[in-house]
């Protein structure tokens, strides 16, 4: 059996792992990857750039067939029709230019990248089947960035008509009618894309709130634009299976009544779970928490020199996170002093409207034990909103009543999710009411609702 060793071995390529490759060799780290799949992980291929590349397209698709009515614009279009295999190819030449980008920045910085499965036999060794043949790696730090999977249902289990994230995203044909079971990211992210492309959409979801993840103030303005579109929605409902025929779905209400809805195809999208089996992770004994690997604030596992990061480590599962860890690790490791403590990380979803919530709610802050103050700029005062023919949602702050440090934004509208970096910064870098308010803001920007909703929170707004 082949055999070689390196100082950093790096269990999985995704958003996490090569991060944390490329920074660890940037150091001088002898640093080797291990890929089963795909570089770039579930992030560049099967998750935020092929689901956002989609959703541009619907939207686009959906401008155009507004046009082809009637426009307020005054912009007249014939009815459009959409070649999907073109966009289909269109979203993989993205995903390969990112992933190709991903190679190439991998080499540039000396990784050495191995194809193949990782199968954990110690803590400092791991054994990868490359071309059938097994190879021997040992090393002296041990990075599990393996990712997670899409939590199936026993009662629709993946397979024909029921289909993951990863089979929506690169259709064939679209569905008549499409079911979708879960009401949080992908499900709605999705789920709005396909009524944009024509499709006829209903949602089931368990919970009373679409998005329940988000306060109710927050997720009123999708579920208002959901039912605008026509997407049906079926809260406080559970899936009990296909039926007979194999083209409906049996669902149950909170009263126990059960019924069918029709679709000839069903999208699950219930939440994920970190990839903790099938390549010998057991055999390490690690302390976990729940199904996630359990770490500290430098992302070390309860075994000296094995780390993790990422979907691995479980919530919040967002490619940015696992990139910051994978940079820290590295640098860890490199031996300089860090910890994974952020004041906040934002969370973004990509619905129209868009979501963004970066650091504390007012419900969060008062569980905290954090007496605040909060305040909410409409975008229906402001003027770029309007010129965008968008004027729903609005722009939220939290902020402590003693000094004014700002302690959390939240935002509704189009295009809200470029205000993240906006919302971090100011929370990173502890920015007080009285920062955000004194700040010029261009105008006219939608950032100006940033600005306005920290002047009604010190109680002299200007728009409003
Ligand atoms: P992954 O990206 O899952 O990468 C893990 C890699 O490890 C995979 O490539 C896998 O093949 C490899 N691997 C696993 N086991 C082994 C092994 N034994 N040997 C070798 N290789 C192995 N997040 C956002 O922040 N914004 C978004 O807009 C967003 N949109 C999403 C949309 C969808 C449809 C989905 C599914 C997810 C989305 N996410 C989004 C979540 C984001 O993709 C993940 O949080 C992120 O990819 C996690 O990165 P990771 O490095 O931890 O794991
Ligand atoms: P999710 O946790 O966002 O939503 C799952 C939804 O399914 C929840 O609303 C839940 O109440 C509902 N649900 C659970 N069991 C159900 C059942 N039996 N019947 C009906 N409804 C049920 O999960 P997801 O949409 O699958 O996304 C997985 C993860 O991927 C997210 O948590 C997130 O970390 C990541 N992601 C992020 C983005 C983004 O950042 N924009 C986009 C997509 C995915």
């Amino acid at each position: 059996m082949q055999t070689h060793s390196t100082t950093l071995l790096v269990i999985g390529g995704g958003p996490g792992g090569y991060v944390a490759a490329i920074r660890a060799a940037q150091l001088g780290i002898a640093t080797t990857l291990v890929e089963g799949e795909a570089l770039g992980g579930t992030c560049l291929n099967i998750g935020c750039i092929p689901s956002k590349a989609l959703i541009h397209a619907a939207e686009e698709f959906d401008k155009v067939t507004h046009y082809a009515g009637s426009s307020a614009l005054g912009i007249k279009v014939e009815a459009p029709r959409l070649d999907l295999a073109q966009t289909v190819r269109w979203k993989d030449g993205i995903v390969k230019r990112l992933t190709g980008g991903v190679a190439a920045l991998l080499k540039k910085n000396g990784v050495n990248v191995v194809g193949g499965w990782a199968r954990i036999v110690d803590g400092k060794t791991v054994e990868v089947l490359v071309g059938g043949e097994p190879v021997r790696i040992g090393c002296e730090h041990l990075l599990l960035a393996a990712g997670s999977q899409p939590l199936s249902l026993p009662t629709l289990p993946f397979g024909g008509s029921v289909i993951s994230a990863t089979e929506a995203l690169s259709p064939q044909a679209l569905p008549e009618r499409l079911l979708v079971v879960g009401a949080g990211y992908i499900g709605l992210e999705l789920g709005m894309a396909y009524r944009k492309f024509g499709c006829d959409v209903s949602v089931v979801e368990a919970l009373p709130q679409v998005l329940p993840s988000y306060d109710e103030e927050l997720s009123r303005p999708v579920a208002a634009a959901l039912q605008r579109m026509g997407v049906h929605l079926h809260l406080g409902c559970t899936v009990q299976g296909l039926s007979a025929s194999g083209r409906a779905v049996r669902v149950r209400n909170e009263n126990g009544e059960e019924s069918e809805l029709d679709a000839d195809r069903v999208l699950v999208a219930v939440g994920r779970r970190p990839r903790t089996e099938g390549w010998g992770l057991e055999a390490l004994r690690l302390d976990m928490n729940g199904h996630a690997v359990r770490i500290d604030d430098q992302c070390r596992t309860s075994m000296r020199d094995v780390w993790a990061i990422g979907d691995l480590t479980g919530e919040p599962m967002l490619a940015h996170r696992a990139m910051a860890q994978g940079e820290i690790v590295a640098e860890i490791i490199a031996g300089r002093r860090r910890r994974f403590l952020p004041a906040a990380i934002p969370a973004v979803c990509f619905t129209d409207p868009e979501l963004v919530v970066v650091g504390m709610t007012p419900a969060g802050a008062s569980q905290a034990g954090l007496d605040c103050i909060d305040a909410v700029f409409p975008f229906g005062a402001n003027g770029r909103a309007m010129t965008l023919e968008s004027s729903v949602g609005f722009v939220r702050v939290v902020a402590r009543r003693d000094n004014h440090l700002i302690v959390g934004w939240q935002a509704v509208g189009r295009s809200v999710s470029e205000l993240s970096t906006a919302f971090s910064h100011s929370i990173e870098l502890g920015a007080r009411l009285e920062d955000a308010a004194g700040t010029i803001h261009a105008h006219p920007t939608l950032g100006e609702a940033v600005q306005e909703a920290a002047l009604r929170a010190l109680g002299h707004p200007l728009h409003v």
